[in-house]
């Protein structure tokens, strides 16, 4: 592990001394009865079997009894405290990654499929609490307890101290070597694991578009091949852990041997005691007890060190927290009226080798004025609201709300001033009056009279996964109703009412009158029939505004919008006329 990684594990872990202390201690009292017990049974040899003296016998056993019996329930705790231990570490780790979560920038998230940070989330901090829980507290004892028998089979005879241990230079190099195969598999096949979940993920969100179009058996070919993948990698870590394995234990074998033919070389020529002897292969018996078991979970450490580095590589990422400017809250844009907009050449494009997708954009929005936004599918509409809601931070130029550049605003400060309606509302599997208020119950009050417009909405109704219990009508009047709680300055409709219902449109128009009173509106529309009672309209062609101006004087000036206007109301009529209701009318 590199020792960075392990440097911030210990911040985590040393977060609980107490707990960790007295852990520690009790792997100290079980190594120390693991030790004690191989001497026991060395000294019965020497002075009771040899000797004949019965008169000690029964102390003896009651000896060995009390100090396996001191070992069992130090044993039991330690892996008790550890498990204590670890859950506390994982708990606040797993915090860490939610708060980092909740401010990775927006961009992150559209080049991060899904599945990928639910792995990091999920599959790697499980990985952390095989290492934590049971994992560590029993590695932890064992290694303790091999260094201290090493010591001690130094300190009670060195020749055959030195004897036993011959062979362990031999077996660090081997775990060396297949450690780093090991760890290098791992490594592989965790990213093979987040990138199936990645592509399970966003297979599953979209089964309905994947059984209406019976794409079953591709999803279900390509699911083998990333699946096999994923596999292949697995196999090959457990292929270098099966070399590594029948090298240990021949390894122990050849110390053993050797322990016999010296040892017992020794004893016979009376150089050492039977008992020393009997000891010695007693504690070469528990030494690589202990080494078997580290090698039998070494497979599980390295793959949840390999999932703790992958932890820490998300935590060190910048997330909006750090990268926001650090202004203080102003409280003179907490009033009640609107505010203005305005962009003064704004330059920007998502990636750097493309083209502008918005260039040289200046407007300016007065406050309480209602602007709309309308142009071609990809002219740069839903962008221009991406950039007021610093989704993304623009390339030149500057945008300000009353007068302040919207970069000296902190991020959070910025969209609490902004209530943003959106075409596709996320909704929660909550209830729909959490939905509205997004658990800020304080809103009730702004809600309360807007509520009124929508009689039939049923507050308390429970709405399924993505809504899918929910009309779009319905969704639409959640996200209206939602931007109204937040009791915003400026209001962004983004194509808000495109699919809805006449009646629920009159309604939400009605509420708007009342709501958007005052306050500064920019909707964004492709149904010019939205866009009556705007002051102002922008027209949007390849990332520019063309034409600009009130909906009369664009029409009399008979340029892209008067173009957009006549396309638009012939659509409109020929869909009428297409209608069922009319063709039943006309026969
Ligand atoms: P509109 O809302 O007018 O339909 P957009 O603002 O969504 O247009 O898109 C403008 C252009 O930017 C389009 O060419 C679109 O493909 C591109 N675009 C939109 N979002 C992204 C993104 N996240 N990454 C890269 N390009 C994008």
């Amino acid at each position: 592990m590199k020792t960075a990684t392990v440097k911030r594990l210990w911040k985590y872990v040393s977060k609980h001394k107490k707990l960790m202390i007295f852990s520690i201690m009790l792997v100290l009292v079980s190594t120390s009865c693991g030790l004690g017990l191989p001497w026991v049974l060395g000294k019965v040899v020497d002075k009771i079997l040899l000797t004949k003296n019965s008169n000690l016998l029964i102390w003896a056993s009651i000896l060995y009894f009390s100090i396996d019996i001191t070992r069992a329930l130090s044993f039991y705790l330690q892996n008790f405290f550890f498990s204590i231990l670890g859950q506390k570490v994982l708990q606040d780790l797993r915090h860490d990654l939610l708060t980092r979560y909740q401010f990775y920038p927006m961009k992150e998230f559209i080049v991060t499929p899904t599945g990928k940070l639910v792995t990091r989330l999920i599959n790697d901090t499980s990985s952390l609490q095989d290492i934590f829980t049971g994992g560590l507290a029993i590695a932890f004892g064992e290694v303790i307890l091999v260094c201290a028998t090493v010591i001690w089979l130094v300190i009670l005879n060195l020749k055959l101290g030195l004897c036993c241990v011959c062979v362990f230079p031999i077996m660090v190099y081997a775990a060396k070597k297949f450690g780093h195969h090991i760890r290098i598999a791992f490594r592989r096949s965790r990213m093979a694991l987040s990138k199936l979940n990645a592509f399970l993920a966003e297979n599953i969100y979209g089964i309905s578009c994947i059984q209406a179009f019976n794409q079953q058996a591709h999803f279900k070919s390509a699911f083998r091949k990333k699946s096999g993948f994923y596999t292949e990698m697995q196999l090959s870590a457990v292929k270098n852990y099966a070399y590594f394995h029948p090298c240990i234990t021949t390894l122990s074998g050849i110390s053993m041997a050797a322990l016999i033919w010296y040892g017992g070389f020794l004893s016979l020529n009376s150089a050492i005691s039977m008992g020393l002897l009997v000891s010695f292969m007693s504690y070469l018996q528990s030494l690589y007890t202990p080494i078997r078991d580290i090698i039998e979970k070494y497979n599980l450490y390295i793959s949840a060190i390999t999932a703790t580095e992958r932890v820490f590589d998300f935590l060190d990422r910048p997330c909006e927290n750090q990268i926001q400017a650090t202004a203080p809250i102003r409280n003179e844009l907490a009033s009640q009226t609107g505010t203005s907009i305005e962009f003064n050449e704004v330059y920007f494009r998502y990636n750097p080798n493309t083209a502008w997708t918005l260039s040289g954009i200046t407007f300016k929005a007065e406050a309480g004025e209602k602007i709309g936004v309308v142009g071609h599918t990809g002219a740069g509409k839903s962008t221009l609201v991406s950039l007021l809601m610093r989704f993304y931070d623009l390339n030149s130029g500057s945008i300000l709300i009353e007068n302040k550049n919207i970069l000296n605003l902190s991020k959070q400060e910025l969209r609490s001033q902004i209530g943003y309606i959106q075409q596709e509302p996320f909704l929660f599997s909550e209830s729909i009056l959490d939905n509205i208020l997004l658990w800020n119950a304080e809103n009730r009050k702004n809600v309360e009279e807007a509520l009124t417009f929508f009689p039939e909405l049923k507050l308390d109704k429970q709405v399924f996964e993505k809504g899918a219990n929910l009309s779009t009508g319905e969704k639409q009047v959640i996200s209206f109703l939602r931007a109204v709680a937040c009791n915003p300055r400026i209001f962004i409709l983004d194509e808000a009412t495109s699919h809805i219902d006449s009646i629920t449109e009159e309604r939400i128009g009605h509420a708007s009158e009342l709501f958007f009173k005052n306050k500064t509106v920019i909707t964004v529309a492709h149904r010019l029939s939205t866009l009556k009672k705007v002051s102002r309209i922008l027209v949007f062609d390849k990332g520019q505004i063309i034409e600009q101006g009130s909906h009369e004087s664009l029409l009399l000036a008979n340029g892209k919008y008067a173009q957009l206007h006549q396309r638009h109301f012939e659509k409109e009529l020929v869909e009428a006329c297409n209608s069922p209701l009319l063709s039943s009318l006309v026969s």
